[in-house]
């Protein structure tokens, strides 16, 4: 039976999504012509549904979007589709998220001279595709550790590394040894952001003290994807949910005395009153006695503690 409900210390929007959400918003108020985004403004189908009903449009390919202004999501996207879009006579404005464009500066940096970018990253991501169009010929998409087996030695040449975001931390520290293990002269860019950051350092801190944890967020959402992953190895229980309706009550009813107390966290995309329902829906199961529980933490030790009830 659920007892307690504990919130994660940090979860939800970042910097990134905030900033694209009201870039969005201020453009689409201060224009009469058409509004588009180019992909998801960020990875989640609620907000991406919001926009839509507000008369924003959305395409995934420039070449559909015949006139108007084109927002570029916090993703950010390739220079020659930001072009594309300039020579068709449309109007860009580009809600890439700092952090993202960070990569972009490294890459405009080392680039000139003479290096070669190892980027560790989702092959398919937004994200990685927008990295990659920034120096396609110098850009090395790697995925996983196994894969490096397939690139030689490069020993003349002058090697950078870089990583998306929104990467596990741990996978990145685990992937940085084996590169410089493989390439003892690699030059390491550590862009995993802030954001990630704390939203992963807090399901660490709150594993410990709980029996499962819901992190709620889309399947589209790769930090979501990861926080799920993160606390189903901490505390043997994760689940992504992308809302409330896919609590299934027989998680709690099936070994009722096992889990007693919930953990709740949201992915960087996801908006506030996805989370509150997700608790209000776990309070109702818990018969309307549960305590609300927000943890406050220490992020190096990776510890919580309660704060608040
Ligand atoms: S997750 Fe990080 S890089 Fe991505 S939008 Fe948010 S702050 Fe920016």
């Amino acid at each position: 039976m659920i007892r307690e409900i504990v919130i994660a210390r940090k979860y939800g929007f970042c910097m990134g999504v905030k900033r694209a959400i009201k870039i969005a918003e201020k453009t689409a108020s201060e224009t009469d012509t058409p509004v588009t985004i180019l992909n998801e403004i960020v990875h989640n189908e609620s907000v991406v549904e919001a926009f839509r009903k507000k008369g924003i449009g959305q395409s995934f390919s420039v070449h559909d979007v015949e006139s108007g202004t084109l927002i570029i999501s916090a993703h950010g996207v390739e220079p020659g589709i930001k072009q594309a879009a300039i020579n068709q006579g449309l109007t860009v404005v580009d809600a890439t998220c700092p952090l993202v464009r960070n990569i972009y500066k490294i890459i405009q940096g080392i680039i000139p001279e003479g290096y070669y970018l190892i980027h560790f990253s989702d092959r398919d991501h937004d994200e990685t595709k927008g990295v990659v169009g920034h120096a396609p010929d110098r850009i090395t998409v790697v995925s996983s550790i196994s894969e490096l087996d397939k690139y030689p030695s490069w020993a003349k040449r002058k090697l950078g590394l870089s990583v998306q975001t929104t990467s596990q931390i741990e996978d990145f520290k685990a992937f940085k040894e084996a590169a410089r293990a493989k390439w003892p002269h690699i030059k390491t860019f550590d862009t995993i952001c802030a954001a990630t950051n704390q939203l992963q350092s807090a399901v660490h801190e709150m594993a410990p003290l709980v029996d499962m944890i819901l992190v709620v967020g889309s399947k589209t959402s790769a930090n979501s994807k990861r926080l799920a992953r993160i606390s189903q190895s901490l505390c043997g229980r994760g689940k992504l949910i992308g809302s409330d309706e896919d609590i299934r009550e027989e998680w709690f009813a099936f070994d009722s005395d096992s889990i007693s107390r919930v953990g709740v966290t949201a992915g960087a995309s996801t908006p506030d009153f996805l989370v509150e329902a997700v608790i209000k829906r776990l309070n109702k199961l818990s018969g309307g006695t549960a305590r609300l529980i927000r943890l406050a933490g220490d992020r190096d030790k990776k510890e919580g503690r309660i704060i608040d009830s």
